[in-house]
Parts: structure tokens; C-alpha cells; sequence
């Protein structure tokens, strides 16, 4: 049977198990006007890929946990030093030098706003969020960046407090691990395996 194809890295190396290439039936492409005379096939192709997160994998790796991770510039010789990112910039842009991680779930309960939002009544291919999604631009106070995010409950309008709630149980690994709430949402209004974290 089929198993997924699973990586890990031991040794510095990348350690491969399962499957990676799936073979499906190519089926033909008839011209329904030329009595169906064959013109081609289709060719089913199913990849995995490999995607490695690289200096930010300790972001992913906290959303899961409830946290929300940021980074900071601390190089004193900076035009901008004390510069706070979210979302997560490994390296200042300012002067390239490595950001310092930190630890911004606090920031983010005491202060989250909407920025902007948009809300989209139709979705891309592998859409998992209910329709219509509502994007929103969050705010936070002491940080340079906004972060794109999305409202699971409540209607989004510009300023609206927010909180974030993390997909700790079952995390994805991905961004999708982290959405937010309207400010007064409750615990049993959450979607499945969605807590407000620690
Ligand atoms: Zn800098």
C-alpha cells in the first residue's frame, strides 16, 4: 500500500521514506467532432515536495504550540536598531545583519488590530478556509509590519481587536496553524482543534 512520503534529516542528511513518484493511467483525448479519432492522453503526475522552512522554522514550529515568534534587529550599528517583524524576517532589511527571534504572544493578545481586510467569496485550488474568506491585515503595536492573517469569527472592519487562536491540536505546520477571533469570541465558538493557546 501507498504510504506518504515522510523526510526526516539525521547525519545532516535527508532520510526518505515512501512514496515520492505515484504512476496513474494516462487516458486518451478524443476530437468528439472528428469521430473521436485520438488526438493525445493525459498524463496524471503527483508530486511531493520537499519544503523546507529553513531559519524560519522555529515560527512554524510555535504556532503549533500557541506562540507567535517575531524577530528583532539588535545590531547597535543599524540606522534602525530595535526594528520588531511580524511576520517573521530572519534578516533585518535594513542592514542585512541576522535578526534576534522573539516572543510576541503578548504583543499580539494585548494588541492586535485590523488594518484592512478583504473578503473573498471564491478561492484558489486546495482552498481549505470557509468561503467567504475573510482576509485581514492585522496590526500590532511596537511592530513595523502588518501580518496577513484570517477572521474565523466575527465581521472584520477596519480597527476591529482581535485575538489569535492556534491550531494546537493536529497542528498543519503551516500558517494556516495561526487565524484570528473578534475580542469577546468564546472558547466553544472556535473551529475544530483551534484553541486560544496557553
Ligand atoms: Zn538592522
Amino acid at each position: 500500500m501507498a504510504i506518504f512520503g515522510q523526510v526526516k534529516v539525521k547525519n545532516g542528511q535527508y532520510k526518505l521514506k515512501g512514496d515520492f513518484h505515484t504512476i496513474a493511467p494516462s487516458l486518451p483525448i478524443r476530437n468528439e467532432d472528428e469521430g473521436w479519432r485520438l488526438m493525445g492522453v493525459t498524463n496524471p503526475r503527483s508530486i511531493t515536495h520537499i519544503h523546507m522552512y529553513g531559519g524560519e522554522a522555529a515560527f512554524f514550529e510555535a504556532l503549533g504550540q500557541g506562540r507567535i515568534l517575531g524577530t528583532r534587529c539588535d545590531n547597535p550599528a543599524c540606522e534602525h536598531p530595535g526594528t520588531v517583524y511580524l511576520p517573521f524576517r530572519i534578516h533585518c532589511p535594513d542592514c542585512l545583519g541576522r535578526n534576534s527571534v522573539i516572543d510576541l504572544t503578548d504583543v499580539v493578545r494585548r494588541t492586535a488590530r485590523v488594518h484592512t481586510f478583504m473578503v473573498c467569496e471564491r478561492s484558489g485550488a486546495f482552498n481549505t478556509l470557509d468561503k467567504p474568506i475573510k482576509f485581514i491585515n492585522v496590526e500590532f503595536e511596537g511592530v513595523a509590519t502588518i501580518l496577513m492573517s484570517y477572521l474565523v469569527a466575527g465581521e472584520p472592519e477596519i480597527g476591529l481587536a482581535v485575538t489569535p487562536i492556534f491550531k494546537t491540536i493536529n497542528p498543519t505546520y503551516t500558517i494556516t496553524d495561526l487565524a484570528f477571533v473578534a475580542q469577546g469570541t468564546t472558547a466553544a465558538q472556535l473551529p475544530m482543534d483551534y484553541t486560544f493557546g496557553v
